[in-house]
Formats: structure tokens, C-alpha cells, sequence
């Protein structure tokens, strides 16, 4: 539904006024639509656009230098007059004459036709030329017939990069040509579009289905089909438009991936990763990229994808620099660019083994890699108690933070295990694996904590129990010097401060590493537990102390946990 609106009747004025006020480096308003801003040499083709408003970017989003001259403006989802599209096109020609081009709508070819018969009865050569992209309004028997969708961009930038380049009126018509025949584009749809104003959609798409091939104006598409996963949504979209190859074509292809109205940017990459990898598996070189939005249908929910073949005068011609109010291009040339990256890597530990543990140290990280195994089942176990904690007056997102990163510091300290880690190399690559994928301020914490531990123990002895505190006293020091809060803020120090003193103290006595430090440990829970007294001082749970005051402090208590667990394992 359209919710910004005044007198709907007004609205495509109103928006085509707001967009002038918006793009005044772009563009300059006239009857019937708006001219570039700035003056294009004498002897160019123009490059005339238009069509029905609910489309942008599409038509007005693209004038500018590289591409268009002129836009004509309709009303809602409908064409503009030919009077308007003379108007503009008079404003736009410098004497080189026009080429208008539009999307193959009945309306569109009976106005733009008009148009350019009465221009060139003025003397200003026109020619009113269509895109015909969108596969599923008619078959490849009847090409001819098809509407213009989404294609449109890669067939007006390369129209209108040909006429910034100086070619006469008949190779710009050329090029047009050949680029619209090399452009194939299918859409979906998940549900319909709203006219501003109206509270009904146009149509309706059954919940759990997909419309595959509806129109920009929400014609009737040519099935509906079980509504997928993003992956599968690609896979219909790429194998029915590999199944149109344009003749002539070779192996390279851009891809363009339109959002109809109200798909978010990050679900369109997701759908386009699959896309990608598609067109890869069927031996196509992906030259370039679009993911956006072009040609709309106000409120529609679906996507688009259109494949562009070019040829080596195309390519360039896509290429060129274009300065729009929506597409814009600058002189990037493709041939300097790296091509030594081209993955995000999924692997969170930066850290790799440079030299193998002694013997004892790779016994011990054995074990902790066993422990750190058993910890994360415990965290998958606790973690919506912990959520829980953490919902009173933080965001709730401890537990599930906790399980993260300590599931990945698990798989991290195998795969170093597996390298011949010693045990501080191994705590160290466990604990940048917990902090790179926990998120929270806790999961930074947590691999200060691994990585202070994985330094006091090294990878060469196995620590006496005399050391084993002193490094639980060291990590204690480096959390308060890193994190700045003090005991009683009501954080994980206030169970790892009681929880030190009370290990140095017992160890100081005598007695085994694995009896005393279960003891701490005992200590260290009560402690959590006592937090529930406080009000915290510091973290996201500060804003709302009071909220606070009841519940034990989420951090402390996952804290105590982990202890106990190591304790166990001990
Ligand atoms: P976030 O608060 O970013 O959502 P979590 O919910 O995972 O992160 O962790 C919250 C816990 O982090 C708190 O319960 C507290 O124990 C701990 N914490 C927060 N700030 C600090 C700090 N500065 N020093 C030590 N621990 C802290
Ligand atoms: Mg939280």
C-alpha cells in the first residue's frame, strides 16, 4: 500500500515535482516530463525515454550523460501523450534527431508513434523504438510482441552511451537493436502491487505460491508454482532464460537482478549468489553485475532477473561512464581490476600453526580441545536459560551469542589440533573464532579470555597447578584492563574475581588441581548467583538497571558454567 500520499489523483505530479526538487544536478522539469540538466553537444542523437509512472528508477532515473536525454512522464501505469512526448523531445534534440524508446505497451506505441511521425513532419528525424525482453508475455515465435521490462537498463545505457559517442541516428537505432535482442528478462512475483490510494491490490499471489512471468502492471504471469527457498527462486529464473539464448550469443553475460517494489537489498544478494553460481555451473563468465532496484511496480513484492548478452561493442558501450540520479558509472576501467579476492572466506581464525607444539603441550591441547567440545554442548543446552537472563534488561541475545562462539572456538581448535597445535595456539585460535562469530560484547570478552589463557600457557610445558592460577589471575587482570568494568558491575568479574582469589587461596594449601578448581568453581557459581542483588553499571543492560535487580547477571552465570565444566574435565 502507498502510505506517503496527499489527493491520490495527485500523486504522480507530486512525485514527479518531488523528483525534480531531488535531482536538480540531473535533471530540469518541462511539459510532459524533464530534459538533462546539462547541455549535450550539438549534432548528438537523443536518446528520448518513457513510459507510466510506478516504475522507477524507471523512466526518469535514468536521464543524465551516458544515456538519457529526455523522459516522458505518464500518469500511474499509464502512457503519457504524444503531445508531452513532443515536448520533451523538441527540448531534448540538438539536430543530430531522436530516437524515442519505451517498453512495447499498446498505449506507449500509439503515443511515442505518434510522436515521432510528428516530429519528423517538423523536420527533427524520429524513430520510436521498442524493448521487448520480458520472455513470458509472449513466445519466441512471436518476439516481436513481447513487453519491455527490466531490460530496459541494459539496453538504454548502451543506446545512450552509442549516442554520447557521437554515432549518427542510424547506429544508435542499431545498436539499440542489436542490444535488444541480446537481452532476455523473467519475472516473479509474491504478491501484488496497490494503486495509490486503492486499499486492494491489483491481484493476489495464493500464499505459498509464486506468479513466474507477471507484468510490470501486474498482467497475469504464465504460472504460479510452489513458492521456494531463495536458491530455488534463482534456479527458475536462470533456467528458464538459458533456455532463450539469444542467437549469436557467446559465453559472456551481465546479470541483472530488479527488485519489484518491496524486496530488500540483502534478500536480492542472497537470490543473486545463487544466480551467480548458476550461470557459472553452465560455463557463463559473468562480466558485471546489477542488484537493485530499476523497473518497479510500486508496492509489488518479486523480483526480476535479466540476462544481457553482449558482444565486444556492447560491452564497452555498457562500459562507458553514465551520470544519472540513479545509475552511475565513472571511468573504472574493468582491466585494472584485482582479481586475486573474490570469496568472503568463511573461516573465523586468522591464526595457523607456525611451528608444531612440544609433545606435552599437544597432549594438553588435546584435552582442551575435548573440553571446549563439552562446553559447547553445555551452552546448547543452556543457551535459552541464558537468553533468558539476558532479556530482563539487555537484548537477549547471550545465549545464543554463547552457543555461537563456542561451538565455532570447538571447530576451530580441531582443525588446529589437527595442524599440530600446542595448547596456547590452540586457545588463542579458539578464542578469535568465539570472539569473530559470537557477536555481543560478551563474545569479545570471551576471546580476550581464550587468547590471555592461550599466552600464560604456551605451547611448550604443561603448567603446574601454582601456574594454572596465576594465569587465571592474569586473564582476570587483562579482562578488567580490556573490558574497564571493576567488581560489583554487575558483569562476568564479578564470578571470575571471587572465583581466582578463591582458587590461589586453595591451591596455596595443597590438594589436586581438579579438587580445588571444582571448589572455585563452586564458589564462582554462588557468586553468579549473588548478582542478582546488583545493579549493573556498565553494558547494554545499564540503561535499564532496575529491570535488572531480581535477575542474576548472564554473563557471570554462563561464566560459572564453563568452570564447572572444565572442572568436569579436569
Ligand atoms: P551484549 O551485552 O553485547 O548483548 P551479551 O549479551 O552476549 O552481550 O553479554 C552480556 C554480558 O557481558 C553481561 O551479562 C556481562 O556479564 C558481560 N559484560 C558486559 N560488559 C562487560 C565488561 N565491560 N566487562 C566484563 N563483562 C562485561
Ligand atoms: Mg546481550
Amino acid at each position: 500500500m502507498t502510505r506517503l500520499l496527499n489527493n491520490p489523483d495527485n500523486f504522480p505530479v507530486e512525485s514527479a515535482e518531488g523528483f525534480l526538487l531531488a535531482n536538480k544536478r540531473h535533471v530540469r522539469g518541462l511539459y510532459g516530463g524533464a530534459v538533462r540538466a546539462t547541455k549535450t553537444p550539438e549534432g548528438k542523437v537523443a536518446l528520448v525515454i518513457g513510459g507510466g509512472t510506478g516504475h522507477y528508477p524507471a523512466f526518469a532515473g535514468w536521464v543524465g550523460h551516458g544515456m538519457a536525454d529526455g523522459v516522458v512522464m505518464g500518469n500511474i501505469f499509464s502512457s503519457p501523450s504524444a503531445a508531452q512526448a513532443v515536448s520533451v523531445a523538441k527540448a531534448a534534440e540538438r539536430g543530430g534527431g531522436v530516437l524515442i524508446a519505451f517498453g512495447n505497451y499498446a498505449g506507449d506505441v500509439l503515443h511515442f508513434g505518434d510522436a515521432a511521425a510528428q516530429l519528423s513532419a517538423q523536420g527533427i528525424p524520429a524513430r520510436a523504438v521498442v524493448t521487448t525482453d520480458d520472455i513470458a508475455s509472449a513466445s519466441p515465435e512471436e518476439k516481436e510482441k513481447r513487453r519491455g521490462i527490466a531490460g530496459w537498463v541494459p539496453v538504454f545505457k548502451v543506446t545512450g552511451a552509442a549516442a554520447e559517442r557521437g554515432m549518427d541516428l542510424d547506429d544508435v537505432e542499431r545498436v539499440f537493436h542489436k542490444a535488444n535482442d541480446r537481452t532476455r528478462t523473467l519475472g516473479v512475483a509474491f504478491s501484488g502491487c496497490t494503486l495509490p490510494g486503492d486499499t486492494e491490490p491489483l491481484f493476489t499471489v495464493p500464499e505459498g505460491k509464486m506468479a513466474i512471468g507477471l507484468g510490470v502492471h501486474g498482467e497475469p504471469g504464465i504460472a504460479e508454482v510452489d513458492f521456494g527457498t531463495a536458491d530455488e527462486v534463482a534456479k527458475v529464473l536462470v533456467e528458464r532464460l538459458l533456455d532463450e539464448r539469444p542467437d549469436g550469443a557467446d559465453n559472456r553475460v551481465i546479470a541483472l537482478l530488479n527488485g519489484l517494489g518491496t524486496a530488500k537489498y540483502e534478500e536480492m544478494f542472497v537470490t543473486f549468489r545463487a544466480i551467480h553460481k548458476l550461470l557459472e555451473e553452465a560455463g557463463l563468465e559473468i562480466v558485471d553485475g546489477e542488484v537493485g532496484e530499476f523497473a518497479t511496480s510500486l508496492d509489488m513484492s518479486g523480483v526480476s532477473l535479466t540476462l544481457h548478452w553482449p558482444d565486444d561493442e556492447l560491452l564497452e558501450l555498457w562500459n562507458d561512464p553514465v551520470d544519472t540520479p540513479t545509475l552511475r558509472r565513472g571511468t573504472v576501467d574493468p582491466g585494472d581490476l584485482r582479481d586475486d579476492i573474490h570469496t568472503l572466506s568463511q573461516d573465523p581464525t586468522r591464526i595457523t600453526v607456525t611451528e608444531e607444539g612440544s609433545a606435552e603441550s599437544r597432549a594438553l591441547a588435546e584435552k582442551i580441545a575435548d573440553t571446549l567440545d563439552r562446553v559447547a554442548a553445555m551452552l546448547r543446552e543452556k543457551m535459552s536459560e541464558l537468553g533468558k537472563l539476558d532479556s530482563y534488561a539487555g537484548d537477549g541475545d547471550h545465549g545464543t551469542g554463547m552457543q555461537r562462539g563456542s561451538e565455532n572456538a570447538a571447530v576451530a581448535a580441531r582443525k588446529l589440533l589437527g595442524d599440530g597445535a600446542g595448547a596456547g595456539t590452540l586457545l588463542a585460535g579458539a578464542g578469535e573464532a568465539w570472539s569473530a562469530t559470537a557477536g555481543g560484547t560478551s563474545g569479545a570478552l570471551w576471546g580476550v579470555i581464550l587468547g590471555a589463557a592461550g599466552q600464560g600457557i604456551g605451547d611448550a610445558d604443561v603448567p603446574s597447578a601454582e601456574k594454572v592460577a596465576g594465569i587465571v589471575d592474569d586473564v582476570s587482570t587483562t579482562l578488567q584492563q580490556v573490558g574497564g568494568a571493576e567488581e560489583g558491575d554487575k558483569t562476568m568479574l564479578d564470578a571470575l574475581l571471587p572465583f581466582s582469589r578463591a582458587l590461589k587461596d586453595l591451591i596455596s594449601g595443597g590438594g589436586s588441581l581438579s579438587e580445588n578448581w571444582n571448589k572455585a568453581a563452586t564458589v564462582a557459581a554462588g557468586a553468579a548467583q549473588q548478582t542478582a542483588d546488583l545493579s549493573p553499571k556498565i553494558g547494554r543492560a545499564r540503561p535499564l538497571a532496575e529491570k535488572s535487580v531480581g535477575h542474576a547477571d548472564p554473563g557471570a552465570v554462563s561464566l560459572a558454567y564453563v568452570l564447572a565444566t572444565i572442572g568436569d574435565d579436569l
